[in-house]
């Protein structure tokens, strides 16, 4: 073992590789700033400019050529790029960072002048009977298997949940030969009041995009089958067959060898929260978000935010996003580089941001707490909702509490998966949204490297 915990400086560290981080790097690298951009993945992307595996891109065309140029054009600019690189820990506003590679666990430390957290969302899954069954995934898993191996997560699927995101899985799967045995979307989206037609005609090419996805659907035979919703999974050793409650009351049972089930994305907060920064919550009433300015900016001076992280509002927003955040670094740390204009930016950034609210409106979601006593929550510590609801009314009514007497977000994930159900059960919701506190590590790291000073070989 060597005794180095790599030391780094920088102007500015963006942690998260994805279309924000990219963008802000982008415009603060060519500003003539020192930046270093962190990911925890292997590549740069991020959820959207995910990359293929080299054969796969000669064998079937780059993915989001776009993500590739952009990429390129992040590395020629001088930014410090550094993949596989996990942020678990941050103080002093996020001017100090600390990091761990994700192969070896080496550690290392990076000090900054400012820091911007694009650390992206991850998919909001609400526990249902069957939901821990082999074969039952996030609409996420899927696409990723479609778009980057080019394998279908299995040959009949069942996809369900609500939000816009499951128009785009059930097209990629058709692509690679699945059959969609069943679109089952929790609400009426597709049949929308006079008010939201108006605030979708204001994004036409958001509106394009849906309507593509609609039609290809439309030619494989695919029918969303609005107001329905899964109940169950049921299989012994994997999912075979999917209850659905359908719109009229009835039940049907559907044959399946997968199911994909989700509820929309969930922005990743922890770095935010860990530093302290003000928070509210988010429109769905569930998560805590970081409050930050049009800029970006957070209460922190400093620390900035920008994408998914600071609230969920796609692709689009998070590039606009990034790139303001990185302004008004610029003018804080550049002021003499930074003459740029940013009213058209701010006005795209608004516009985007009425689409998201719309999504919102469009794609509410269901009532947490109505799942049934049996059904594992807690994933990491096998903790039914049963057994949170009686912790909750035997005095432990509060989140904490309930995890305290529970286990229930005490596993490998922190809470990260379950932390707003188990607020949901445990029914104590005055000022706001409840969620776990943040605590460094964010992530696990393995032992050898929490011993200060060590590097694991
Ligand atoms: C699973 C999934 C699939 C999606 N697919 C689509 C799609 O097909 N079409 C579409 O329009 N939208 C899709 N979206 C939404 C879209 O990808 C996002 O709106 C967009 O990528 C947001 O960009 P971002 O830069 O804010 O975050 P992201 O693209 O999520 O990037 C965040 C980056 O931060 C890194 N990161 C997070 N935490 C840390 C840490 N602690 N240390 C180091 N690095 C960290 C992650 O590895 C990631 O690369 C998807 C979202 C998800 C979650």
């Amino acid at each position: 073992m060597a005794d180095v915990m790599a030391e780094s400086e920088a102007d500015v560290a963006v942690v998260g590789g994805g279309p924000a981080g990219l963008h802000a790097a982008l415009v603060l690298a060519r500003g003539g700033l020192r930046v270093v951009l962190l990911d925890e993945s292997d590549t740069l992307g991020g959820q959207y400019y995910k990359r293929r595996a080299e054969q796969l891109t000669a064998a079937f065309g780059d993915f989001r050529p776009q993500g590739t140029e952009l990429i390129r054009q992040v590395r020629e600019s001088g930014v410090d790029c550094r993949t596989g690189t996990l942020v678990w820990g941050a103080e002093d506003a996020g001017r100090t960072l600390f990091t761990s590679d994700v192969r070896t666990g080496a550690l290392g430390r990076v000090s900054t002048r400012a820091t911007l957290v694009a650390t992206g969302a991850y998919e909001r899954s609400l526990p249902f009977p069957g939901w821990t069954l082999p074969g039952v995934v996030t609409p996420g898993f899927a696409l990723h298997l479609a778009t980057m191996d080019r394998v279908p997560v299995g040959q009949r699927v069942v996809l369900a949940g609500t939000g816009p995101f499951l128009l785009p899985v059930a097209c990629a799967l058709l692509e690679v030969g699945a059959r969609i045995e069943a679109l089952v979307e929790l609400n009426h989206p597709y049949r929308p009041g006079i008010s939201s037609i108006a605030g979708a005609l204001r994004q036409p090419a958001r509106l394009a995009e849906a309507a593509r996805y609609l039609l290809t659907l439309a030619r494989h035979g695919v029918r969303v089958e609005q107001g329905s919703r899964v109940l169950a999974a049921h299989g012994d050793t994997q999912v075979t067959a999917v209850d659905v409650a359908q719109e009229d009351g009835s039940v049907r049972q559907l044959e399946t060898d997968a199911l994909c089930v989700g509820f929309g994305f969930r922005p990743s907060t922890e770095l935010p929260r860990l530093l302290g920064c003000d928070t509210r919550p988010d429109p769905t009433g569930t998560e805590q978000l970081p409050v930050v300015d049009t800029d970006g900016s957070t209460s922190l001076d400093g620390l900035y935010i920008a994408g998914d992280c600071a609230g969920i509002a796609g692709v689009h927003a998070a590039g606009v996003r990034g790139q303001l955040a990185a302004h008004a670094i610029l003018r804080r740390l550049a002021p003499e580089r930074a003459p740029v204009r940013v009213a058209g930016l701010r006005r795209r950034a608004r516009a985007l941001d009425r689409f998201a609210e719309l999504a919102d409106r469009l794609y509410p979601l269901p009532n947490a707490a109505d799942i049934p006593d049996a059904t594992q929550v807690c994933r990491c510590e096998g903790v039914t909702a049963g057994e949170i609801r009686e912790a909750a009314a035997t005095g432990w009514n509060d989140l904490h509490g309930t995890k305290a007497a529970t286990r229930a977000g005490m596993g490998p994930c922190q809470g990260r998966e379950c932390g707003h159900i188990v607020a949901a059960l445990a029914g104590r919701r005055e000022g706001g949204a409840e969620c776990f506190a943040a605590r460094m590590p964010i992530r696990p790291l393995p032992m050898a490297a929490t011993v200060e000073g060590q590097e694991v070989q």
